[in-house]
This record gives structure tokens, sequence and C-alpha cells, in this order.
């Protein structure tokens, strides 16, 4: 299975570090032009064809054990339905992706 980078319209950054400093970024225009800054996660990105690279997300991150494999992967927090979902990953049947 190949795993290729499922979010080719977002932003991509190449540390998770850098991923926090643009969340920043975006916080201070966001505020400057008097709106709401809504938390943007940074997470990374699930592809592992490429360069490892981050993205940024709305829904909350974390880690946890995929009833598909076992393993603990990580994984991004649904709000609407209200579950954690793991992130696609190699040799595991799990496809889903973040929002
Ligand atoms: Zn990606
Ligand atoms: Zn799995």
């Amino acid at each position: 299975m190949t795993l290729q980078c499922r979010y080719p319209t977002k932003r991509a950054f190449r540390t998770r570090e850098e991923a926090r400093q643009g969340a920043a970024l975006i916080r201070q225009r966001v505020e400057e032009q008097g709106g709401w800054y809504n938390p943007l996660y940074p997470y990374r990105c699930p592809a592992v064809h490429g360069e490892k690279h981050w993205h940024l997300s709305r829904s909350r991150q974390g880690t946890k054990t995929c009833r598909s494999c076992g393993e603990r992967r990580p994984a991004w927090f649904d709000s609407r339905r209200q579950e954690w979902v793991v992130y696609a990953h190699e040799n595991c049947a799990t496809q889903a992706v973040s929002a």
C-alpha cells in the first residue's frame, strides 16, 4: 500500500516547530483583523512517500490504539462524531483521514 499526501491543497511544513510558528502567524493575522481565531493543531502527515512534513488541522491531535491492527498511532478527534480517528498507516486497512 502506498500512502501519498492526502492534503495536497494544505500548506506543508517541514517540522512540527515550523507548523506551530505557522499557526501563530495565522492567529496574529486573524486577531489583527479583529477576527476570532480557532486553534490549529500541527500533525504529521500520514504519507510515507516523499519528505516528512506537517500540516495544520482544526481537530485536536493525539495518539490512539488502531482498531484494525492494535498499534498505537497518531489520531485526530472528530468533534462532530465525538470520537478519535486513527490516521491511515502502512500495512493496515484503515484509510481514515483528517477533516
Ligand atoms: Zn501531507
Ligand atoms: Zn492499524
